[in-house]
């Protein structure tokens, strides 16, 4: 469909939905080879393979202590600025981070008495660096997280001294961009840290000489959500552990549609505008020779960034609905068998003939569902 103009985007709420929803890897997914994509995160089809997915659990470990960083930013902004519910809002998104580590095997008093030694260690230490450190690596030590023989890279030690790089910088930013908080008067306010959305955006737009409206299910969840100091303006932060932090990664942040899509979802839950957002990259291991532990990219977003991504995803979904209920026919976009130098897991799938396809697709394959929403 050829959409001559985006007129208007919006957030609305009180809409019932049975599907899902719409993510970033889905949409990303399939625009990158709608056969993958609709296979993979329509069909939730996957090939049995019990290998562990590292990067995906080494990413899940770090965001836990992304996130720990966050509510002791909060924490320790409380106390230096003498503000007791500031440390309680703090204290209260710890505490929540720490229980879901443990998956609330531990009782609320042995939880309290956790934190409660980690606040009277971190007394002890002289550096803030040190002190938040000692809060990530309980949970390191505490997430079941384990090693993998084979993954040389996602070591428990790498992943430590990745986030000794990562918290150093972090701890700066946070001075001029500390995490927005609704109502620092009210323990339960709303907080810029791990939001987990589920809207619907309804798009407006013209096409073949007619306006039409589409009703989205978007759904996803921010990292973080902060105020620059400089202008009380809002501005996503958006964590990223990567193996290397080159230009490359950096470029592909000032177009990005994940970024727009964070900023429409920052404005909805935040009540305010939100046309900034830094991306901040952690590089697993540290480089031992040259390159970057630490990387950060500052973006900006306009109007007309909604309009294209918005025109984005209505052609993806587009796609779905051509595609969706025969998966086999999909198209294949074969420049990406090989994205990030690595061989796509269905090579195999897409190497026989259609009715093959719908065979292994429903005999051979197993169900295999993944939400933002469960992390
Ligand atoms: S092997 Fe290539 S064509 Fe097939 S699903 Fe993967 S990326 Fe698409």
């Amino acid at each position: 469909m050829f959409i001559e103009e985006i007129t208007n985007i919006e957030v609305v709420d009180n809409i019932e939905h049975n599907d899902k929803g719409y993510d970033f890897s889905t949409l990303n997914a399939i625009s990158t080879c709608p056969f993958y994509g609709i296979t993979r995160f329509i069909h939730n089809k996957v090939f049995d393979d019990s290998a562990r997915n590292m990067a995906l659990e080494c990413g899940d470990l770090c965001h836990k202590c992304f996130a720990a960083y966050r509510a002791l930013s909060i924490y320790y902004r409380g106390k230096k600025e003498n503000k007791d519910t500031l440390m309680r809002i703090g204290y209260k998104n710890l505490y929540e981070n720490f229980y879901d580590t443990v998956n609330g095997e531990l009782a609320n008093e042995e939880l309290d008495k956790v934190l409660e030694d980690l606040f009277t260690e971190a007394e002890n230490k002289a550096g803030m660096l040190a002190k938040y450190l000692l809060f990530s690596d309980w949970i390191i030590d505490n997430s079941g997280y384990y090693e993998d023989p084979d993954d040389k890279k996602r070591t428990i030690a790498n992943i430590k001294e990745s986030l000794m790089a990562y918290c150093s910088n972090f701890l700066n930013f946070v001075e001029d961009e500390p995490v927005w908080i609704e109502d620092e008067n009210d323990i339960n306010s709303k907080i810029g840290i791990e939001i987990p959305f589920d809207v619907t955006v309804k798009i407006t737009f013209i096409a073949n000489g007619a306006e039409h409206t589409q009703y989205v299910h978007f759904i996803g969840k921010l990292d973080g959500i902060h105020v620059r100091n400089l202008d009380k303006t809002l501005i996503v932060h958006e964590n990223k552990t990567a193996s290397r932090l080159d230009d490359a990664w950096s470029g592909q942040w000032f177009k990005s549609h994940q970024i727009t899509g964070y900023c429409l979802a920052a404005s909805y839950f935040t009540g305010q505008n939100c046309l900034q957002a830094r991306v901040l990259g952690m590089q697993i291991p540290v480089p031992k020779y040259s390159g970057y532990a630490f990387r950060t990219e500052r973006v900006d977003r306009d109007t007309f960034y909604f309009s294209d991504w918005a025109r984005w995803v209505l052609s993806t979904i587009e796609i779905v609905e051509e595609y969706k209920d025969h998966p086999e026919k999909a198209p294949m976009n074969t420049h990406a068998c090989c994205k990030y130098y690595k061989q796509c897991a269905f090579v195999p799938l897409c190497c026989v003939d259609e009715a093959e396809r719908i065979n292994i697709i429903e005999n051979e394959m197993v169900t295999q569902e993944w939400s933002p929403l469960d992390e």
